[in-house]
């Protein structure tokens, strides 16, 4: 079986107008070309992307949007497709972030349709799951990533499933400075992998499962030796060149 290709990329949220964009852009494509054990990625706020995807051309960074809309065209105003972002220079976007969840509302069923449109415009999703605080406390993280998981997932074939980013994000652990321990988070990295065996057998060894929740330079390391964690999705710590160039040299 071939080993699973680690992933990162940063999410840079509402933050980085076009200027500053493309001068983060091209600090980590200098340092792309001595990763190649690495896919790294970067996801801009939908006013840089074709901005940044230009710069990044023939480098081999990920460009990925921060969410979509399901339909391809019409009448939704204020929306954008996995087909105008394809037509930007966006190979990968992030679907159901715990931002989007908690702020905008989104549930499991739209995350399945628009995960769904991303694979129908042969794009790669970045799916996000993660328990809050007070589920953890309660006992119930491994309920909960399940149900993300497979209403996610619904009526998806495994030959797409196989393709599929997943990034787990406890969202007591975003933005907070609180990392998940490498022990919490190789235990769900674990169940999710279990999960992907049991309802996409011949897929599982595949996908890719990131952990997400304030990954830093001095955090990394431990987590990408687990050995179920294959990446890492990064919010605060992508914003700086040094910091994610760090995180993108993690030990290994
Ligand atoms: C995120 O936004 O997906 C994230 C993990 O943020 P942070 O690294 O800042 O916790």
């Amino acid at each position: 079986m071939e080993k699973r290709k680690p992933i990162i990329v940063g999410n840079w949220k509402l933050y980085k107008n076009i200027q500053e964009a493309i001068e983060l852009a091209t600090a980590i494509k200098n340092v792309r070309q001595s990763l190649p054990h690495l896919e790294v990625g970067i996801a801009p706020p939908f006013t840089a992307l074709h901005a940044v995807a230009k710069r990044l051309e023939g480098s081999n960074v990920i460009v990925a949007a921060q969410n979509c809309y399901f339909e391809e065209k019409g009448a939704f105003t204020g929306e954008v497709s996995p087909m105008l972002l394809a037509d930007v220079g966006c190979t990968h976007i992030i679907i159901g972030h715990s931002e989007r969840r908690q702020i905008f509302g989104e549930d499991d069923a739209l995350i399945n349709r628009k995960l769904k449109a991303v694979i129908k415009q042969k794009l790669t999703p970045i799916l996000c799951i993660g328990e809050h605080l007070a589920q953890r406390e309660a006992g119930q993280t491994f309920e909960v990533v399940e149900r993300q998981l497979l209403g996610a997932l619904k009526d998806i074939p495994t030959e797409q499933v196989r393709r599929i980013v997943i990034a787990y994000e406890p969202v007591w652990a975003i933005g907070t400075g609180k990392t998940a321990s490498t022990a919490q988070a190789q235990e769900v990295h674990q169940f999710l992998r279990k999960l992907l065996v049991e309802h996409y057998r011949d897929a599982a060894e595949r996908v890719r499962i990131q952990y997400g929740g304030s990954v830093k330079p001095e955090n990394v390391s431990g987590l990408m030796a687990q050995p179920d964690i294959d990446g890492a999705l990064v919010g605060g710590a992508s914003l700086g060149p040094d910091s994610f160039i760090g995180i993108l040299r993690y030990e290994r």
